[in-house]
């Protein structure tokens, strides 16, 4: 399947687990900025520590280090033929630098899943999410638990709460969401390609509406 995938939605609706399992169906590599930053800051690079700052207050990290460590991550091979974006573009200034870079491959976003749930759903799933520290795998202690607590199904490694999935900072995570990243709804529906989808329904469900968006995508 060839074809750019851009997941919109508030944090903690479900676009990581989401895109995760579309990236296994479809073959098409999941590009996570927020997954990008943490890793950068796991090697304690001056991007992963300028990015901190901004993320254990809930705040975005500024337009012009996102866009080019995305842009970074799209020129490679593997993202050549199309990928499932998470978390990026989140300001309308990102949104048209993506339209810009996918244009230099004689390429564009093709459809736009939004995928929303109330703002008590959102809550409950950040603060009970846990985060893999090998490779960003995403578990729930209630709604997708691992098989052992506190241990990563896939890879072993240890669960650990994100700073940034305490109440506080989640409050403040859904307020920027809705000033500077929900914009993007209209800018996308106005484009033709967005497709609703509703986010507070079992992950198999959610699945099963997002794989029906991307074969109308395919097939018009
Ligand atoms: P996002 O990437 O949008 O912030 P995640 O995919 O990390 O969201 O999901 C947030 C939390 O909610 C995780 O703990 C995840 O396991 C859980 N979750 C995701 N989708 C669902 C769902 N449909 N129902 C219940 N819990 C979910
Ligand atoms: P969530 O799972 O809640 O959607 P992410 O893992 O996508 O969270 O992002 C975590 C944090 O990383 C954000 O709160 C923000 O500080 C930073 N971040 C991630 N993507 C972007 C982006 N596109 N623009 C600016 N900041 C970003």
């Amino acid at each position: 399947m060839a074809m750019y995938i851009v997941l919109l939605g508030p944090p903690g609706v479900g676009k990581g687990t989401q895109a995760k399992i579309l990236a296994q169906k479809t073959g098409l590599p999941h590009v996570s900025s927020g997954d990008l930053f943490r890793e950068h800051l796991k090697n304690q690079t001056d991007l992963g520590r300028l990015a901190q700052s901004y993320m254990s207050k809930g705040e975005l990290v500024p337009d012009d280090v996102t866009i080019a460590m995305v842009r970074d991550r799209l020129s490679r091979p593997d993202c050549e033929s199309g990928a499932i974006l998470d978390g990026f573009p989140r300001t309308p200034v990102q949104a048209e630098a993506l339209e810009k870079m996918l244009a230099e491959f004689s390429a564009q976003v093709d459809v736009v899943p939004y995928i929303s749930a109330p703002d008590e759903v959102l809550v409950e799933r950040l603060s009970g999410r846990r985060t893999c520290r090998a490779q960003g795998h995403v578990f729930h202690v209630r709604y997708n638990p691992p098989a052992k607590e506190g241990v990563c199904d896939y890879d072993g490694s240890e669960l650990y709460q994100r700073e940034d999935d305490r109440e506080e900072t989640v409050r403040r995570r859904i307020q920027v969401y809705r000033e500077q990243t929900a914009p993007l709804v209209s800018y996308y529906r106005e484009q033709g390609k967005l497709v609703e989808i509703n986010g507070a329904q079992p992950i198999e469900q959610v699945t099963q509406d997002l794989l029906r968006a991307l074969e109308q995508v395919e097939t018009s």
